[in-house]
């Protein structure tokens, strides 16, 4: 998971392009990102996995859905899971195949189910009871037969931010582990679904191995008899690969995690995960989001003002929760630089946004170069939940993207204009 951002000459570059060069010709706030580091990350898994003979890579669309990232994944060779019938639209308009991809969530309307199935994928994770039913109710309607795999909630604590913990009992997803076996058998009385798979999905941002290993641990006597015993063909073992948001560009003195031994890696979680389920005869299925796209992408913004209150200095950008909600939503840290190293003495500041709200803030108590109005600045490590949990709030428009490979770049999505704000509105 390292990435292609880095200074050369004092310039913050994506690859091989300036990064100012970059917000004068397309303007801030602007999402950049580095196409080589998207398929650095995906052949770096795909080849730790190797020892696995039969794996299908499905990356997760919510981390970002952008299309220009869906089209490169699918070149790569990646399937996908999606939350949603828009999701699965995006990927199929991507150049992606619905029988590579998954289809997981809560709350599924008839709708999506029957898009899911006319459209064919691969399976559609159950996470209750009544959906399973549902399911099958529709795919009688449609004359087909509906392939499903259950998601268990293997009760595992993810050790990660409590909005991002989704495999405890507690959490809405999943099915209780205790009640999964008997879930199979009484679906195997239903005519128009079949048992495909298993899944489990622990959490996000998962900085350590030990939940990974003690889910699948705790999973795999359960796998064996739905091997045994329905006839299921995956394992599906999830995503919650986390990054190391606090070295973003390796200035180890400011460095959290310091050296960064102990942060999980790609290669880490490859290591660890392969041995346990590369012996289960099943074809096992990853769902990585964050880790796939997480360091692809870096938000930059303009500088617009300095302000100080009192004993506190506020740095006032372009960009606002809405187009990244990352910090205040789960309390997350981004590393913030100067696009330009300047020679300035650092301070304590709060980089915020425009938007009304308190919550909008993308650091809180800093410490960091000065900054003056105009210049820019880089909020690192913003290529997954960033774009694609962006909104118009306050009535703004979304930022426009770029991708970058090598010396070369490209808008993948436009600015939005106002006539996009009202669209569909009227009065
Ligand atoms: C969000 C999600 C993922 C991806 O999680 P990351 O932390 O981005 O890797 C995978 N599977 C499911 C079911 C998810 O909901």
């Amino acid at each position: 998971m390292s990435h292609r951002f880095g200074f050369s000459k004092g310039c913050l570059h994506a690859e091989e392009v300036s990064v100012s060069e970059l917000a004068s010709k397309y303007g801030t706030p602007l999402y950049v990102y580095s196409e080589n580091t998207i398929r650095n990350n995906y052949s770096s898994l795909a080849k730790n996995i190797s020892a696995i003979d039969d794996t299908m890579i499905c990356y997760a669309v919510k981390a970002n859905g952008l299309l220009a990232i869906l089209k490169l994944m699918a070149e790569l060779g990646s399937g996908f899971d999606v939350t949603s019938a828009g999701e699965l639209q995006r990927v199929l308009k991507a150049g992606g195949r619905a029988e590579r991809c998954t289809f997981v969530g809560v709350g599924k309307t008839r709708e999506e189910i029957e898009l899911g199935l006319r459209r064919g994928v691969y399976t559609f994770n159950v996470e209750s009871e009544d959906e399973l039913w549902l399911i099958n109710d529709v795919a009688a309607s449609l004359r087909k037969i509906a392939p499903f795999s259950v998601r268990v909630n293997p009760d595992v604590d993810a050790k990660t931010h409590k909005k991002i913990t989704t495999g405890k009992a507690e959490n809405k997803f999943g099915i209780n582990y205790e009640r999964v076996l008997d879930l199979y058998k009484k679906a195997a009385s239903y005519k128009n679904i079949r048992p495909r798979g298993v899944q489990i999905h622990i959490g996000s941002q998962i900085t350590e191995t030990g939940p990974f290993v003690a889910a699948l641990q705790k999973m795999i006597p359960l796998v064996l008899q739905l091997r045994d015993h329905h006839k299921i063909e995956f394992f599906d073992i999830g995503g919650g690969v986390g990054i190391s948001y606090r070295d973003a560009l390796a200035s180890s003195s400011t460095s959290w995690w310091g050296k960064n031994t102990q942060h999980i890696t790609l290669q880490k979680y490859a290591l660890e995960v392969t041995p346990l389920v590369k012996d289960l005869g099943l074809k096992i299925l990853f769902e990585p989001g964050r880790s796939i796209v997480g360091q692809a992408g870096i938000l930059v913004t303009q500088v617009l003002y300095i302000k100080h209150a009192g004993r506190k200095v506020y740095t006032i950008v372009d960009a606002g929760m809405n187009d990244l909600i990352r910090p205040t939503l789960y309390e997350a840290y981004h590393e913030i630089v100067p696009v330009k190293k300047q020679n300035r003495k650092t301070h304590v500041t709060d980089v915020v946004g425009p938007v009304c709200e308190s919550g909008d803030y993308f650091a809180q108590g800093r410490q960091m170069p000065e900054v003056r109005a105009g210049e820019l600045l880089a909020v690192m490590s913003a290529g997954a939940y960033g774009s694609s949990m962006a909104s118009n709030y306050n009535a703004r428009p979304r930022p426009a993207e770029v991708f970058v490979a090598g010396s070369s770049h490209r808008l993948v999505r436009k600015r939005e204009s106002f006539s996009d704000l009202v669209r569909g509105e009227t009065f």
